[in-house]
């Protein structure tokens, strides 16, 4: 892993996965670089691991230091070597995942379809509607569900009418960024909802705008002086057929298939060495 400055969250973040890689018996390695590090550093970084036949899988932290400019995540990224790339992110990992050829996905929505897949949730001839279209998780959400035959609407902050286009989804993926964006008039009643979105609340007047008093959040915000909420509303559990917690659903999900995807990395590189 490799951490470059000390943005609060990803230091949580990075303690997380270190935790849980090395609960499920793999070596885990923190590599730091600091807050002045330039881009050549996090470049050169990577090519040393890329190098290192004793490590299987790469992840980069994101998000990088702003001192080391605009385009330095996509060609620290792009430097990771395709096979050891566990977050799924290289464009050669997302080509192969559009041609339905791929091993390496992004792990977020790989472990949605995972979820999906364990509750015995029909995908297939389903309408799936993502909101978001990241590289990271709305792309290759709409991407997993479209491979299983699930039939797939993308949207974005230009979609007309988001709430009525959502209502026609049976099952909702919202990966957009905004607290408690995605309130019970956006849910086909029954449909199964997952929430992507982790926002922190720090602020009280915001906590108090989107929840209701004697609700979960408001106490959970009184006991810590923060929350974390996520892109759907709490309420939408009245509507929906199953809905994800936040925290506990996808986020520990997502390190999960950080775990799978180590392990699909290390074969991949035993059958290259044995192909040469
Ligand atoms: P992102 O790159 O900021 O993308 C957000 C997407 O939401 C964009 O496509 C944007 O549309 C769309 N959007 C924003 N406002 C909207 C609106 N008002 N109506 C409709 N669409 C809107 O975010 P991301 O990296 O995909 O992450 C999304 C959320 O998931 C965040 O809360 C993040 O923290 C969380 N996340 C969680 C995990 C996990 O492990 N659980 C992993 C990754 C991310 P445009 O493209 O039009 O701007």
């Amino acid at each position: 892993m490799v951490l470059a400055g000390h943005n609060p969250a990803s230091e949580v973040y990075v303690r997380n996965k270190l935790k849980t890689v090395a609960a499920a018996g793999c070596r885990a390695e923190l590599f730091r670089l600091d807050d002045t590090a330039i881009v050549g550093d996090a470049l050169a970084l990577v090519r040393r691991l890329n190098d290192d036949d004793g490590i299987d899988g790469i992840l980069v932290q994101s998000p990088l230091p702003a001192g080391m400019g605009a385009g330095a995540e996509q060609q620290v990224f792009d430097a990771v070597d395709p096979v050891k790339d566990v977050d799924g992110f290289h464009p050669i990992n997302i080509g192969l995942l559009v041609q339905k050829r791929h091993s390496l996905v992004a792990c977020t929505p790989l472990g949605c379809i995972e979820l999906l897949e364990r509750e015995g949730i029909p995908i297939r001839g389903q309408h799936a509607v993502v909101i978001g279209r990241s590289d990271i998780v709305g792309k290759p959400m709409a991407l997993l569900l479209l491979h299983r035959d699930a039939t797939v609407t993308v949207c974005h902050s230009r979609t007309v009418d988001l709430p009525a286009v959502a209502r026609t989804a049976d099952i909702l993926v919202a990966a957009i960024g905004r607290p408690a964006f995605v309130t019970r008039d956006y849910i086909k009643p029954g449909a199964t909802v997952i929430d992507v979105g982790i926002n922190t609340l720090t602020d009280r007047a915001d906590v108090e705008r989107y929840f209701a008093e004697g609700s979960r959040k408001r106490a959970q915000f009184a006991e810590k002086g923060s929350v974390l909420v996520g892109d759907v509303h709490p309420d939408v559990e009245e509507v929906a057929g199953a809905l994800t917690p936040v925290p506990g659903g996808v986020g520990p999900l997502t390190i999960a298939m950080v775990l799978r995807n180590t392990v699909t990395a290390a074969e991949l590189r035993k059958d290259k060495g044995r192909a040469r």
